[in-house]
């Protein structure tokens, strides 16, 4: 078996504490962002005396990162089984540049066409499709999942005029996965497309597109390089041809084009039509990178580990009594690594801080960009949502979440959960020392 933790950097930092000590960090805050694998940073040393600017040129170093640019696409597209003949992998800054440069190519008419997006997204698979589309969004259950009689109900509702059903692979927030394939099916029968926001889902489980002409199959897939070992600077869209074939492209300029005179444009093909401007040639060969290690762990182990972590991690904090889990109590396990939670008593913000400044242990703690989400996990009616934005004293609703990359081990989570019961044990203390630190704005 291979020893993960070596695989990625940093992973053993101390960090200073408010008493002056340090402290090995723990970082339990990987659904924000991945520390690199070291094989990315050795690649990155070694690929850069070597990069210049790709397609524009003859010399022999344009010519090599024109090349491993183009096979990382590859890589990239093979990752997650999209179709070579009918997709393109388009390579943009993240999740979010690639949620919103599809809005703005999925269809020509946007008034007329209804998006489909669900109550727990984040908000950059909301936000964008706002005001361009008329969207609606499909219901939760009690318990925080995805409602399909809901999606099938407005799928009937809106017959013949839903472009798309836009839904997380996994949310960023309870860490629920939703059964995609299922969902295709049923959106596929409507005649309507699947965008699936991949940011986390990609990094935790082996992902299929399916080939064209299943059902089953992904018509749209977005992700992050930096949430999967990689920098950040790197985002992925994947998708059909024929989507951005049509039309002019969002971003225009340099790389997009294939001839131009001044009355006369002939955009080039996809991909490259929808890269305006110099790539970043760096961050796409690190992300193929990253790809290439997790392909050698194998995601079905990446995926069983992590589950056996997110298991553990639930049954150590659901026996301390003062926590509060939120969501589905009765199938925990149907989830990516990240659980959100509170401490009885205690702000979040507060919690997240004593957790650092104390433990060393970094989470991340809020509304994690999916305000309406958090707004329903804690039953905040509407009305109560709008009279505290415009009250500056109100309480900030939100949580405190952990989530684990493939480095971290069960005796981090015995350290957290520990720390988490002291944190219990001495509330009045805490309390008390960390009164002045400011809620979140
Ligand atoms: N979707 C989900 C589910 C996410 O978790 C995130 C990142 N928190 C995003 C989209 C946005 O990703 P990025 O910031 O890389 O654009």
């Amino acid at each position: 078996p291979v020893n993960l933790r070596n695989l990625v950097v940093g992973v053993d930092m101390k960090v200073p504490l408010s008493n002056g000590a340090f402290v090995k960090a723990i970082n339990f805050d990987n659904a924000a962002t991945t520390p690199p694998f070291s094989s990315v940073i050795q690649e990155i040393i070694d690929f850069s005396p070597w990069y210049s600017s790709i397609h524009r040129g003859t010399g022999y170093k344009s010519q090599f990162s024109s090349s491993l640019y183009e096979k990382s696409r590859e890589i990239v597209g093979k990752f997650v089984k999209s179709d070579p003949k009918r997709d393109t992998v388009i390579f943009v800054k993240n999740t979010t540049e690639a949620i919103n440069k599809l809005s703005y190519r999925l269809c020509e008419d946007h008034k007329k066409c209804v998006v489909l997006s669900t109550c727990m997204e984040h908000h950059s698979n909301d936000l964008p499709w706002r005001n361009k589309y008329q969207v609606d969004y499909i219901a939760l259950d009690e318990n925080g999942r995805l409602c399909l009689k809901d999606l099938e109900h407005k799928l009937k509702k809106y017959d013949g005029s839903t472009a798309l059903v836009t839904i997380t692979g996994a949310s960023n927030v309870t860490g629920y996965k939703n059964p995609i394939h299922k969902i295709a099916t049923l959106v596929h029968k409507y005649h309507a497309k699947i965008l699936v926001d991949g940011a986390q889902l990609v990094p935790h489980v082996p992902v299929n597109m399916k080939p064209w002409g299943s059902l089953e199959h992904i018509d749209y897939l977005v992700f992050s390089a930096h949430k999967m070992y990689a920098p950040f600077g790197t985002g992925v869209l994947i998708g059909p041809k024929t989507t951005f074939e049509k039309g002019d492209p969002d971003y225009v300029g340099g790389g997009t084009v294939d001839m131009v005179t001044h009355d006369y444009i002939r955009w080039s093909a996809p991909p490259h039509k929808e890269e305006a401007g110099s790539p970043n040639i760096i961050g796409v060969v690190a992300l193929a990178t990253a790809i290439k290690t997790l392909n050698y762990i194998d995601m079905k182990y990446v995926e069983a580990y992590e589950n056996n972590l997110t298991s553990y991690a639930l049954q150590r904090l659901s026996n301390i009594p003062d926590i509060e889990l939120y969501g589905d109590k009765e199938h925990y396990g149907d989830r990516v690594s990240i659980i959100p939670f509170n401490i009885k008593g205690i702000p979040h913000h507060m919690v997240a801080t004593i957790l650092s400044y104390e433990g060393g242990i970094a989470v991340r703690n809020g509304c994690f960009c999916a305000q309406p989400y958090i707004q329903n996990l804690l039953h905040i009616p509407l009305d109560e949502v709008k009279k505290r934005i415009d009250d500056p004293t109100a309480d900030h609703p939100g949580m405190v979440r952990i989530s684990f990359g493939l480095y971290n081990t069960y005796s981090e989570i015995d350290t957290f959960t520990n720390f988490i019961k002291r944190i219990i044990r001495y509330k009045k203390f805490y309390l008390e020392k960390y009164k002045n630190i400011d809620p979140p704005k």
